[in-house]
């Protein structure tokens, strides 16, 4: 099992996705350069900032959905992919161990969902999409 260690992912990384989500810029370069595991702790880091701007922009108001319903269902991973998991073992982090790139594919899909969902949330312009 992989360990859920905080220096999986370093703060210096952490404060270049922030600048680069606050400045608008692409995240392609920094996120290509991630482990399967680092890009794991990203989607979570991306997710609960999204999470936490949600709320502080829209209070009650705030759902989930506004952000999930960006995302783009795990099946159409799972056929491109020709990932051989189970679509419920595809959709929990199974993927992440046995087939990497199907893994790393969809949550790269849901990491830039995110990034989306925080622009309009915070009017943030887009510099690089
Ligand atoms: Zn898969």
């Amino acid at each position: 099992m992989l360990t859920n260690n905080k220096e999986i992912l370093p703060d210096s990384l952490k404060l270049e996705f922030l600048r680069k989500l606050f400045f608008g810029l692409a995240m392609d370069t920094a996120l290509n350069a991630l482990t399967p595991e680092q890009m794991m702790e990203a989607h979570r880091f991306f997710w609960e900032k999204s999470l936490e701007f949600g709320i502080r922009s829209k209070g009650k108001d705030f759902k989930k959905e506004e952000i999930t319903s960006r995302f783009t269902p795990i099946s159409h991973f799972q056929k491109k992919m020709n990932c051989k998991n189970a679509l419920q073992k595809c959709k929990g982090t199974d993927c992440f161990y046995t087939n990497p790139e199907c893994a790393i594919l969809r949550t790269r899909q849901q990491i830039e969902a995110i990034r989306e969902a925080i622009f309009d949330m915070l009017e943030i312009k887009r510099v690089e999409t």
